[in-house]
């Protein structure tokens, strides 16, 4: 469903992501760990064609959808992209966060998914707030809850379960692997953490100063 071959991405005197190959069947989970700076975050907004790459290729089902002459944007492409720093609307309450990519909805079918969301995430009494009165664990839950509610067919996650507690980043990571599921979505997580890493499951890969090298599993 989404594969990527020898991208490049370079700022300056620094590359951040080094001719980068990865394949990504329909329903699987790919877990890419890596220090602070070893270019997950550029990695990921390469696939999601926030980015331009100064070479190589990305396709989703076949298309082309980001290289160095064009880069089709997420809401064009199915794709769900939960950002390291959560980047709510500041103007807008939870609700209309997590409904903002269901304008094509009927409005009532459109709440009663932003509801079933809230609901699992444990944010429901949030709804009617704005960015600025939520912790940090609650807009991590409110975007999440944003990128789940389109259905996206491809989930981008940058660090999704940074600023929650242990029993919450538990709960958070069951109710994405189940969404995922459901949606039989292609999920690609990046993480600086190893634990987190570990728990996540799936084909483990780790990022080195802009190089992917896959892991191998144990037992
Ligand atoms: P990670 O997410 O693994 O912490 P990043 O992808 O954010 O790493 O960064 C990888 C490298 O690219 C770092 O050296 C960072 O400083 C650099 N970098 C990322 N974005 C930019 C940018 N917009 N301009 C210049 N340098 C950048
Ligand atoms: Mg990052």
């Amino acid at each position: 469903m989404l594969e990527a071959r020898a991208i490049h991405k370079s700022y300056d005197s620094i590359q951040a992501v080094r001719d980068v190959s990865i394949h990504i069947g329909r329903g699987e989970t790919v877990v890419i760990q890596g220090a602070s700076g070893s270019g997950k975050t550029t990695f990921l907004r390469l696939l999601a064609g926030l980015e331009k790459p100064d070479r190589g290729t990305v396709w989703q089902d076949g298309q082309v959808v980001v290289s160095a002459d064009e880069c089709v944007p997420p809401h064009r492409r199915a794709l769900g992209f939960v950002f390291q720093e959560s980047a709510l609307w500041p103007h807008l309450s939870a609700a209309d966060n997590i409904g903002f990519g269901l304008e094509s909805l009927p409005r009532g079918e459109a709440q009663i998914r932003v509801h079933h969301l809230a609901h699992l995430l444990g944010i429901e009494e949030l709804l009617t707030r704005h960015p600025h009165e939520l912790s940090g664990g609650q807009a991590r839950r409110v975007a999440i809850a944003r990128t789940l509610a389109p259905r996206p067919t491809l989930l981008l996650l940058d660090e999704p379960l940074v600023h929650l507690d242990r029993d919450l980043s538990e709960q958070v990571m069951m109710l994405i692997r189940q969404e995922s599921q459901g949606l039989n979505a292609a999920l690609v997580v990046v993480t600086h953490d190893h634990d987190e890493a570990d728990r996540w499951g799936g084909q483990r890969f780790r990022m080195i100063q802009g190089c992917l090298e896959a892991v191998k599993s144990y037992g």
